[in-house]
């Protein structure tokens, strides 16, 4: 079952909101701050969210959370993602479903 799309990736909105939720509990990617975000390309830079590369037509968005400078890369997708999943109110960790 594959979906031949245009994009570069197959992006599973569901598998990378999860790993971004996992991330968020874990404290890897932060919850709360101000992001900044800085226009870049990547240069095969790992996505701290979807964890796939940053290939270098895409951008990359650097996050600067209030006092720490915090250099996150991420795709556009995975960066919208992020941003909704941060503001989601705290649901039950354990929602797996097939
Ligand atoms: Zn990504």
């Amino acid at each position: 079952m594959q979906n031949n799309n245009d994009s570069v990736l197959t992006f599973d909105k569901g598998v990378i909101a999860r790993r971004a939720q996992v991330k968020l509990s874990q404290g890897t990617l932060p919850r709360s701050g101000t992001p900044q975000l800085w226009g870049g390309s990547g240069c095969g830079v790992i996505c701290d969210v979807c964890e796939y590369p940053v290939q270098s037509a895409e951008i990359t968005a650097e996050i600067q959370i209030d006092r720490s400078i915090l250099s996150l890369h991420m795709h556009p997708q995975c960066y919208a993602i992020w941003e909704a999943e941060r503001r989601a109110p705290r649901e039950a960790p354990s929602e797996e479903r097939p």
